[in-house]
């Protein structure tokens, strides 16, 4: 019985000495070193090569030291007798809501306009918005979503939601399935996107949706790149339509070089930041699931994988 930890363009070490301090008794190596590999029943995956679990034959949990597992199931083949987990720590929601209040102020009070101005030395005052004229559309009310929609109505933003099913958040808006989303959408002045990447939701970012939104609206996606149609973004910015977007996820990251996205004065681009996981506490809930697994207890926060989250 042994843990390996699988990441790619991550560093290990800080995992590696958390899980040890956690777990002493238990032999915790970092692919591909790995002396043996029949011996692991437990990863930790960040971003795994395709196909790499197939190395271990006797693997039972894959554990996502991320909240999505796009990048887990989507490169893998996970058998019958192996459970996906993903990860669920306040610090994430808390984080990002931080990392959206900052965007979403950042475009009521012009931030980036002032910017690109700035660049080029011209004062040009322009009318700035209110909290409390804002209408706020979250794509996604899970875990994260749920709780950022909570804090941004306690701040006094009028908020909209959208879910599979509905939610009861007090002084939130909810709405629920495809027959609901444009509901969810008209009158939106900021939509923020905390889906997670599956078939259902691929693309759900495009024209006909992002062209419900009032004029002028503003688009931020922390969810993932696969949700966004790229080109149907560009036409929509250069039409007038949308006025900004804050892009955080990208089909393919990093970023390459000669993508529009770079360059697009409209367009603001974090590197996959908006919030990052806290290995502080989220190794309290690795070490948990190492030991429930052990023990046949139920893993915490198991993905269904026939809904794909
Ligand atoms: P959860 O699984 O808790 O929530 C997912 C939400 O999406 C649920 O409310 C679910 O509805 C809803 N949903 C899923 N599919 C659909 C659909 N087809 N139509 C409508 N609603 C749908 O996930 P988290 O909140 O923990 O995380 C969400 C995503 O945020 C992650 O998968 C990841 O992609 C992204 N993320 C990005 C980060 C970043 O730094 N950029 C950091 C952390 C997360 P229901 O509740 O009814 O099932």
């Amino acid at each position: 019985m042994s843990i390996a930890i699988i990441f790619t363009n991550k560093n290990p070490e800080p995992w590696e000495a958390a899980l040890k301090t956690h777990l002493p008794e238990t032999v915790v190596e970092v692919y591909p070193s790995i002396k043996d590999y029949a011996a692991v029943d437990f990863v930790l995956c960040w971003k795994p090569e395709p196909n790499v679990i197939d190395k271990f034959p006797n693997l039972k949990v894959i554990q996502s030291i991320g909240a999505g597992i796009d990048r887990i199931i989507n490169t893998q083949t996970i058998k019958e007798d192996q459970k996906v987990t993903r990860m669920v720590d306040e610090n994430l929601s808390n984080d990002m809501f931080e990392f959206l209040l900052a965007a979403v102020l950042g475009q009521l009070k012009n931030i980036n306009l002032y910017q690109q101005q700035q660049a080029q030395k011209i004062w040009l005052p322009t009318n700035y918005n209110s909290i409390k004229d804002f209408n706020v559309c979250i794509l996604g009310l899970g875990t994260i979503g749920s709780f950022v929609a909570g804090k941004f109505t306690a701040l006094g933003f009028k908020v909209k939601g959208w879910s599979v099913t509905r939610k009861h958040i007090l002084g939130v808006e909810s709405f629920e399935g495809e027959q609901e989303m444009s509901a969810a959408l008209n009158g939106t002045d900021i939509l923020i996107n905390i889906l997670p990447a599956t078939i259902q939701t691929e693309n759900i970012l495009n024209k006909n949706r992002l062209k419900q939104l009032n004029q002028g609206a503003f688009l931020i996606n922390v969810g993932r790149g696969e949700h966004l149609v790229e080109e149907d973004l560009l036409s929509l910015l250069d039409e007038g339509h949308l006025s900004g977007a804050l892009l955080d996820v990208f089909k393919a990251e990093p970023l390459p070089m000669n993508h529009p996205f770079w360059v697009h004065p409209k367009i603001q681009v974090t590197p996959h930041v908006a919030s990052i996981t806290n290995i502080k506490s989220a190794v309290l809930t690795v070490a948990t699931n190492y030991q429930n697994h052990l023990s046949g207890k139920p893993l915490k926060f198991e993905v269904s994988l026939k809904k794909g989250y």
